[in-house]
């Protein structure tokens, strides 16, 4: 059987290092993103047959679509990567209510909306593996960590989001063990990509105890890592160079 992966977000960043690995490995690759000259981009580099899609994860129509077509040109999807994400930070009181809402949406229901589509393969096809991208901090509050009770100011509506991912991965995991499909979280730290580029990186990566922020590259070893190991599901790894270990 093809190995087939849909990386949404996979046009960019952390999305874009994953799909280029993948591809190095053999498989078949949908690189998607909402900007389709960004994915053909992407998609192009790879070289090969991969495939590349316009769809915004926060509409359920274009997601569905996405499936049909992609599932059509590059068969049964077994393995499914959401690295697509957007932040907006800001304190709450100065939030506007679509920037909460385009936040959650993407971030969290987009994930949710892959996955139940996914779905219905990998349950025919019993078996598939999903990698979730989340955040550092929000594992920590997973684990109820000093940092996690603390939060995070300026990211309150981020955080909700990327902490309601892990929720919703490790109960999916659950709940979709038995027909042999996984659900994993990667969880980074700061990690060198447009999302961070006005991020003040010298006064930041002095409290990283590896001392810089993190390549896509090495983000995108622990995705694939994840996708590939038959015996772990429900797992949160975190790669952040240390942080947790500190904050
Ligand atoms: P980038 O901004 O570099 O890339 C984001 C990708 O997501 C692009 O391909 C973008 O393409 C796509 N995207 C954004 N919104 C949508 C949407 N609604 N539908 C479909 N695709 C969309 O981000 P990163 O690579 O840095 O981030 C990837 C993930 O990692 C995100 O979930 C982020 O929250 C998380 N993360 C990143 C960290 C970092 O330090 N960089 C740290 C911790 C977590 P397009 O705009 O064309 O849609």
């Amino acid at each position: 059987m093809d190995k087939v992966c849909a990386v949404f977000g996979g046009s960019r960043g952390i999305g874009r290092a994953v799909a280029q690995l993948m591809a190095r490995k053999g498989y078949r690759l949908a690189v998607i993103a909402r900007n389709l000259e960004g994915a053909k981009a992407a998609a192009g580099d790879l070289g090969g047959d991969h495939l590349a899609f316009s769809c915004d994860v926060a509409k359920e129509h274009d997601v569905q679509n996405t499936f049909e077509e992609l599932e059509k040109h590059l068969g049964r999807v077994n393995f499914l990567v959401n690295a697509a994400g957007i932040n907006r930070d800001g304190l709450l009181v100065r939030t506007k209510t679509e920037d909460m809402v385009s936040q959650l949406h993407t971030n969290l229901l987009g994930s949710m909306l892959t996955c139940k589509a996914a779905m219905r393969t990998m349950i025919q096809q019993q078996g598939g593996s999903i990698v979730n991208v989340g955040h550092r901090r929000e594992m920590l509050l997973h684990k109820r960590s000093i940092v996690g009770l603390k939060g995070n100011s300026g990211q309150s509506v981020y955080s909700a989001s990327k902490g309601g991912l892990v929720g919703f991965s490790r109960a999916l995991a659950k709940e979709v063990a038995r027909k042999k499909i996984r659900v994993n979280v990667v969880a980074p730290g700061f990690v060198h990509t447009d999302m961070t580029k006005d991020l003040k990186e010298e006064h930041l990566k002095k409290n990283i105890p590896l001392g810089r922020f993190g390549e896509t590259i090495e983000v995108a070893h622990a995705v694939v890592f994840l996708l590939e190991s038959p015996y772990i599901t429900g797992h949160v790894l975190v790669v952040d160079g240390g942080l947790q270990l500190i904050l």
